[in-house]
C-alpha cells in the first residue's frame, strides 16, 4: 500500500477496568496538563541505586574531603533533579503531543527513564517530527540551564553545587546523545522515521528502515553489556544489557504495530466480529446457564441479552465464581452480568485496530459490540484480530 494512513476517529474512552489496571503500575504522583504523572515501584530501585553511586564514589572522588552527609545531599539533590529532567522531557514530548490532538494519559518513570503514554501514532511525518523533536530540545534546554548554574555556583564558590549542577548537564546532553541515535523507537528513531515517511509516503517502510537499525542498535548494547559483564563491571554491563534487552523488543514491537495498523487500516469491527452470537436470556438462571452454555459449549464468556436484544453484560466464568453455588438456582444471568461492571463493550462503528488496542490495553480477550440502540450485533475476539493481521502478513509476504 503506498499512501499515508486516513486519519481515524478518536478512539472510544478506556474501559473502567483497563484504566484501574494501569494505576496498579506504581504510585500516582498527581495530574498536571491533564496527565496522569506516575512513578513506576521500580523506579525507587534504581533512585536509590544512584544516589549511593554518587554519594559513595563520584562525589568523593571529585571533590574529596567532605562529611559522608554532605556527598548524600549532592547525591539526592542530582538524582531527584536528573528523573525532573526526565520527567520534563517527556513532557515535551507529550504537550506537543497534545497540541496536534492527540491525548497523552500518563507519563510514568519507570527503572529505564521516562515514558509518555501518547494514545496513538501520529497521522502524518510532520506531526511525527514534532512530537520527536520537542524531547530532545527541552532537554537541550536543560544542559544550558545546569551549565549556566554550575558557573553560577562557580562564581559564588559554591563547589558543590557546581559539581552537581555540572553532573546533571552531563547527563542531559548524554541523553540527548543517546536519543538521537537514528533506531526507532528512540527519539533520533522517530525522526528519521518521519523523514523517510516524508520523501516516500511509505509509513510502513519507514518504521521497517529505522526498527531495523533500533534492533541493531540494541544487538550492540546487549553485545557491549556481555564484554563489560566480563570484564567485572557489573554495574555498567548489567545497564547496558538491559537497556538493549529493553529497546531490542520496543523496536520490534513498533514494527508489528505498524504492520497491524496497516492491515487493520480502513477495516471495521463490522467486518470481522462474529454476528449474531450464541447468547444467554438475561432471565436465564445461573444453573442453567452453565449446564446449557458453559458446559456445552466451548466459550468462558456468552453475551447476555434481553428479550429485545437490549445488551446487559457478559457473562464470564470467573463472575460463576463470585457467587455460592447453592444460590445459582435462584440468581438470574442477567443480573450478574449487569452487576459486574466493566464489560467491555464498543460501538459497531468502532475501527478494527481500535478494537484491538482497547483488547490490548485492557488485557481482555472479547468485546461485545452493540448498535445505537445498546442492542447487541457481534462479538469480537483477541484472536479474529490476529487471525485477520496473520493473513494478510502472510498473503504479502
Ligand atoms: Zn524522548
Amino acid at each position: 500500500m503506498n499512501r499515508e494512513p486516513p486519519p481515524s476517529p478518536d478512539p472510544p474512552p478506556l474501559p473502567p477496568e483497563a484504566e484501574k489496571d494501569r494505576a496498579r503500575s506504581g504510585v500516582l504522583l498527581g495530574t498536571f496538563f491533564d496527565i496522569r504523572f506516575y512513578l513506576d515501584y521500580s523506579w525507587f530501585f534504581i533512585v536509590a541505586l544512584v544516589i549511593y553511586s554518587l554519594a559513595t564514589y563520584l562525589f568523593p572522588l571529585q571533590l574529596p574531603g567532605h562529611d559522608p552527609a554532605v556527598y548524600i545531599t549532592m547525591g539526592t539533590v542530582a538524582t531527584l533533579l536528573f528523573f525532573l529532567s526526565i520527567l520534563l522531557h517527556e513532557l515535551g514530548h507529550s504537550l506537543v503531543s497534545q497540541r496536534c490532538g492527540i491525548p497523552v494519559p500518563s507519563i510514568t518513570l519507570l527503572f529505564i527513564g521516562g515514558v509518555a503514554e501518547i494514545s496513538r501514532e501520529p497521522e502524518d511525518p510532520a506531526t511525527e517530527l514534532k512530537i520527536a523533536i520537542a524531547g530532545p530540545l527541552v532537554s537541550l534546554a536543560l544542559v544550558v540551564v545546569f551549565r549556566v548554574m554550575a558557573w553560577g555556583c562557580d562564581f559564588a564558590t559554591l563547589p558543590e553545587g557546581a559539581l552537581v549542577f555540572k553532573w546533571l548537564a552531563t547527563v542531559n546532553l548524554l541523553l540527548v546523545i543517546f536519543n538521537a541515535i537514528p533506531g526507532y523507537p528512540l527519539d533520533g528513531g522517530r525522526v528519521l522515521r518521519a523523514l523517510i515517511w516524508m520523501r516516500t509516503g511509505r509509513f510502513r517502510q519507514a518504521t521497517f528502515i529505522t526498527s531495523r537499525v533500533g534492533v541493531g542498535f540494541s544487538w550492540v548494547l546487549i553485545i557491549l553489556g556481555v564484554f563489560t559483564l566480563l570484564g567485572g563491571g557489573w554495574g555498567q554491563g548489567l545497564i547496558f544489557l538491559v537497556i538493549g534487552i529493553f529497546l531490542k523488543s520496543a523496536a520490534e514491537s513498533g514494527y508489528n504495530q505498524a504492520l497491524s495498523r496497516e492491515i487493520l487500516d480502513g477495516v471495521g469491527v463490522a467486518d470481522l466480529m462474529t454476528a449474531n452470537p450464541l447468547t444467554i436470556p438475561s432471565s436465564t438462571p445461573l444453573s442453567l446457564a452453565v449446564d446449557d452454555y458453559f458446559l456445552t459449549h466451548h466459550h468462558v464468556a456468552y453475551p447476555v441479552v434481553d428479550e429485545d436484544w437490549r445488551f446487559r453484560g457478559l457473562l464470564r466464568l470467573e463472575f460463576l465464581k463470585a457467587v455460592p453455588r447453592e444460590k445459582w438456582p435462584y440468581t438470574l444471568s442477567g443480573e450478574v452480568a449487569e452487576a459486574n461492571d466493566g464489560s467491555l463493550v464498543i460501538p459497531v462503528e468502532t475501527s478494527a485496530s481500535n478494537a484491538l488496542r482497547i483488547l490490548l490495553v485492557a488485557g481482555q480477550g472479547r468485546l461485545a459490540v452493540t448498535d445505537s440502540a445498546q442492542k447487541l450485533v457481534g462479538i469480537i475476539t483477541r484472536h479474529d484480530l490476529l487471525h485477520f493481521i496473520r493473513i494478510h502478513t502472510e498473503l504479502e509476504s
